[in-house]
């Protein structure tokens, strides 16, 4: 058997002729070609009459053989086509002739970028990770199914942060199988306005609840543009608000004491305040127990915070629409000013916190994919564009299936 016919049996790619093999540098090189002889257009896939304007030196990175890199080069031809003007051709080895690496590499990154940590996947592939990303890039632009944003009726709507939380990214989640449908860079109102736009007028009208945070932007998007959705406020940022009044009161009854035995007694009170009870350690419980007997601003604050709670844990909304508004009570008389200012906010949002309680719909991080998310996105770190660090969580997050690329010789 030819070197030739060999390499291009391992290749194993249809319609691909391998002409020439050699070293160099360390790695295999292979000059190949289409089997066909008339370039084809990349833009349509249509077959060219004209023979080629030009040609440029091209050279894709393709798997592994044995351990060692192999390079595939042509000379890639430049065609007119009269839909797509001059373009280069398709070639049958890279759905993106101009990318500098084979549809079955990318495939592979994308496999092991699912799986594997960051340093893993840049070791084994022996490209930056920086390279991965684009790697994945194309991977999901050619995985995507066609429609992803059909049939929509429940979604959550939640920022993400990404590079080391100076960057944000706005994602919209199916409730109905919590994943990912649609991302972009930034929170504003026009960032989710985008997705409205794309979704379509039938699209919209299809939804029927929209979960989110209290922040104004996302509020103003939701509600111009799916006006007869209901709108729910996520159980978890709001008690997370709670949870930030009973921080804000200890740090202040701290500077207030500090110096004194009472200050003194205040100190690594922190998780006894905020953890939900049942999960305090014993020292933990003596804390609290320390600031119950001690400190009966910081005690009344943390028991709002409980109280809080246990309200959205009931389940008629009726009981709970009158819980709360005898909650926003005792809140604002607390002489707390945490828990007035968190009362108010609480006050102008009251029925979208009862539409929890009615339709029970979160972007819980219980559910998992919060979790998923941002762990994806920790891992995505290194990769500098937005488009990058979304298509990471398109390809972990969206239940894309990709394959590795395993083949049997013939
Ligand atoms: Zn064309």
């Amino acid at each position: 058997m030819r070197i030739t016919t060999l390499l291009r049996k391992l290749i194993g790619i249809q319609s691909l002729i391998v002409l020439r093999v050699w070293i160099h540098g360390g790695a295999l090189h292979a000059e190949v070609k289409p089997a066909w002889r008339k370039p084809r257009c990349s833009g349509c896939g249509a077959r060219k009459r004209s023979g080629p304007v030009a040609t440029e030196k091209r050279q894709w990175r393709h798997l592994d053989v044995c351990g060692v890199a192999l390079y595939l080069r042509y000379d890639l031809r430049r065609v007119y086509c009269s839909s797509c003007g001059t373009i280069v051709e398709a070639v049958p080895w890279a759905t993106d002739p101009r990318g500098r690496f084979t549809d079955e590499f990318d495939e592979l990154a994308a496999f092991l970028a699912q799986r594997c940590d960051k340093t893993s996947v840049h070791r084994l592939m022996r490209v930056a990770w920086r390279t991965v990303g684009r790697c994945i890039s194309r991977m999901v632009k050619r995985l995507r199914p066609p429609n992803p944003l059909e049939g929509l009726e429940a979604i959550g709507v939640d920022e993400v942060s990404y590079r080391k939380h100076h960057h944000y990214l706005t994602l919209v989640t199916n409730h109905a199988n919590h994943r990912v449908v649609w991302g972009k860079k930034g929170r504003n109102a026009k960032t989710l306005g985008a997705f409205f736009d794309e979704l379509g007028a039938e699209g919209r009208a299809e939804i029927a609840f929209v979960t989110a945070d209290l922040s104004a932007a996302y509020m103003k998007a939701i509600r111009e543009a799916v006006p007869h959705a209901e709108l729910i406020f996520d159980r978890f940022h709001v008690q997370q608000l709670v949870g930030a009044a009973v921080d804000e009161t200890r740090r202040e009854e701290w500077r207030r004491l500090r110096g004194t035995p009472d200050g003194k007694a205040m100190k690594k009170s922190r998780w006894a305040l905020l953890k939900n009870p049942v999960n305090l350690t014993e020292a933990e419980s003596a804390k609290l127990a320390a600031v119950q007997g001690d400190n009966r601003r910081l005690y009344r604050a943390y028991l709002l915070k409980e109280q809080f709670r246990d309200i959205l844990d009931r389940r008629q909304h009726n009981v709970v629409r009158r819980l709360l508004r005898r909650w926003l009570g005792w809140a604002a008389r607390s002489r707390l000013p945490a828990f007035v200012k968190v009362a108010r906010t609480i006050r102008r949002h009251l029925d979208g916190i009862v539409a929890y309680v009615r339709w029970r719909f979160t972007n819980s991080p219980h559910e998992g994919m919060n979790n998923k998310v941002r762990l994806v996105t920790r891992r995505a770190y290194g990769f500098h564009a937005a488009e990058a660090v979304l298509a990471m969580i398109e390809l972990c997050c969206t239940g894309l299936a990709v394959a590795p690329p395993l083949k049997v010789l013939s």
